[in-house]
């Protein structure tokens, strides 16, 4: 009954058959805050950083943390204290990280559409670098620098046509997806930006995908990034950093991706070996520093046997938890207790899933679970793109999230009340 081991992290672990995060059982968490309700392991959100940070000793990095992944502020406030910069894909990242206390000069900005709104927030700010991911952007990226008298710092965010074999979706750097300029045109881009009187180019960047579990890919990004800084420099344009973007995967479900640190000693030795170590690098990742530092605690509503199928109904939902809904993405479900089950009915398998009014709404199908109502499961590696792409759909106001620090537990979010669903609202006359 006991899951013998848990993919994810150590930090999340059974202590005599209940479930702990860090020192703090999460029954009581459950007890406390209600449920569904996030809860984060701050311990294992560093230890994530610290691969990195080893992967890079004695080197010039940045890390900048994308934090489209979990924005919560005080998952950012953690970072910042880190000395993390931040990866933002929009103005609305870029107020969170300056009320979470981030360094401006410390964010660059990705994505495909911004507007001239976030570019003038931005630079006001005073942000690091703009990844451009468009010869069109750039042109209106230095016209609203030159209007306000700047120069805008810009990488251009380049598309290394490498496939990162993660699930389409996430996959990014591929020659048919809407990111990056294509490898071919990246020469002609820089000299267009080098041209332009309201930019300063300042590095290259490439992001190839979200949950990369191979190393390959990575290689094959960074000989295609290099033969393209040979050739910009080779045209007379300095690039001062080279950014590496995100992508490393987590273990979800056995998945064995290489832990940061290999990676990056693997990646940093063919740097070294082509002349390039000693650069500013900058990393983007995301999904790699809290994916597995958080759970989703859940209650089980209702039982309910089928024809074909079991379903577990549990109070959490797919406006809760989009990722199984979106990319029918695996998430472990465990139980909270790990005890015999009083009433008896043993084993079954289950779909486990939410209230809501779409058959997509599910957490998990055919788990193996010896469950009745009013237990309690927890949806593991759910720190990221989990409550940051939540939603209210269905009225559903969103969950309370909790940060624990060894024995201490943090109300880093409060459970959303039904009247903030609907502040921005108004009848019409
Ligand atoms: C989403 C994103 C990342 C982070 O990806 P992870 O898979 O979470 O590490 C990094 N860079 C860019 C440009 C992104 O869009």
């Amino acid at each position: 009954m006991i899951p013998t081991s848990l993919p994810g992290s150590p930090f999340i672990a059974y202590r005599e058959g209940s479930l702990f995060v860090e020192d703090v059982r999460l029954a009581d968490l459950a007890r406390e805050h209600g449920t569904p309700v996030y809860v984060y392991s701050q311990a294992a959100m560093l230890a994530a950083l610290a691969a990195y940070q080893r992967g890079f000793e004695g080197r010039k990095v940045q890390i900048c943390y994308a934090m489209k992944a979990n924005s919560s502020l005080a998952v950012l406030q953690l970072f910042a204290r880190q000395g993390c910069g931040f990866d933002i894909v929009s103005g609305g990242e870029l107020q969170r990280v300056l009320a979470a206390g981030g360094d401006a000069s410390k964010v660059i900005f990705s994505g495909v559409g911004k507007t001239r709104a976030e570019m003038r927030q931005a630079l006001q700010a005073g942000i690091g670098c703009f990844n451009v991911e468009s010869e069109s952007e750039l042109e209106v990226l230095n016209d609203v620098a030159t209007s306000l008298g700047q120069r805008a710092p810009v990488s251009i965010r380049v598309n290394p046509n490498v496939d990162p074999k993660t699930h389409p979706y996430i996959s990014t750097g591929l020659k048919g997806n809407k990111f990056g300029v294509a490898h071919e045109r990246t020469v002609a881009t820089y000299q267009r930006a080098a041209a332009l009187p309201g930019l300063r180019v300042v590095g290259i960047d490439c992001h190839i995908g979200s949950q990369i579990t191979e190393e390959t890919p990575y290689l094959d990004a960074v000989d295609r990034m290099l033969d393209l800084v040979r050739d910009i420099e080779a045209a007379g344009i300095a690039i001062h950093h080279i950014d590496f973007g995100g992508g490393l995967g987590i273990n979800y479900n056995g998945d064995a991706p290489p832990a940061a640190d290999a990676l990056w000693t693997k990646l940093l030795a063919k740097l070294d070996a082509r002349g390039y170590g000693d650069r500013q690098f900058m990393i983007e990742p995301g999904r790699s520093l809290v994916g597995n530092a958080g759970v989703c605690v859940t209650e089980v509503l209702y039982v309910k046997p089928g024809e074909q199928k079991n379903f577990c109904i549990v109070d959490a939902a797919m406006n809760d938890l989009p990722r199984p809904a979106m990319y029918q993405a695996f998430h472990a479900i465990v139980p909270l207790e790990a005890s015999a089950p009083a009433g008896g009915g043993g084993e079954h398998v289950y779909d486990v899933v939410g209230p809501i009014c779409e058959s997509g709404d599910w957490i998990g199908r055919d788990r193996r679970l010896a469950v009745q109502p009013g237990d309690q499961l927890a949806v593991l590696s759910a720190g990221a793109y989990c409550s940051s792409m939540g939603s209210n759909y269905n009225t559903r106001s969103r969950p309370a999230e909790v940060l624990v620090n060894g024995a201490k537990a943090h109300l880093i979010r409060s459970r959303e009340s039904v009247e903030d669903t609907f502040r921005c609202e108004k009848l019409a006359p």
